[in-house]
């Protein structure tokens, strides 16, 4: 990770708009981060990946998941991750390896709330 300190790009914003688009236990905490919300890194690979900061004063999500959310398009997985409630992460892997890796756009992607009753 580079560290960074910026806001989101609003290609950034939109996917996590649209990861927060469906409901799931803690989303609503998780959408209110997002109005104050910084990026703190960014991977040095190109993939797109961010690590994201919240404001401190926010309330906390009551999530069951450490990955609440995530959305898959052609070989490509977008995973947002939280600790202990805050947004932490939103990752994204190319599964492929493809020599160009642009910005994964809501509308080439499905969203996947993790079952609650998974083992994983
Ligand atoms: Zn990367």
């Amino acid at each position: 990770m580079n560290p960074v300190r910026r806001q989101l790009h609003p290609e950034e914003r939109a996917l996590l708009d649209f990861l927060l688009s469906t409901d799931f236990p803690g989303r609503d905490e998780l959408k209110k981060q997002t109005e104050n919300i910084t990026v703190v890194g960014e991977c040095k690979c190109g993939c797109g990946t961010i690590k994201l900061q919240v404001d401190p004063n926010c309330v906390a999500a009551k999530l069951e998941k450490s990955i609440p959310i995530e959305a898959y398009g052609e070989a490509l997985d977008v995973l947002l991750f939280a600790a202990a409630g805050f947004l932490g992460m939103l990752e994204i892997v190319f599964y492929a390896d493809p020599p160009e890796k642009p910005y994964p756009r809501p509308e080439h992607l499905r969203l996947w709330p993790r079952p609650h009753a998974s083992t994983h």
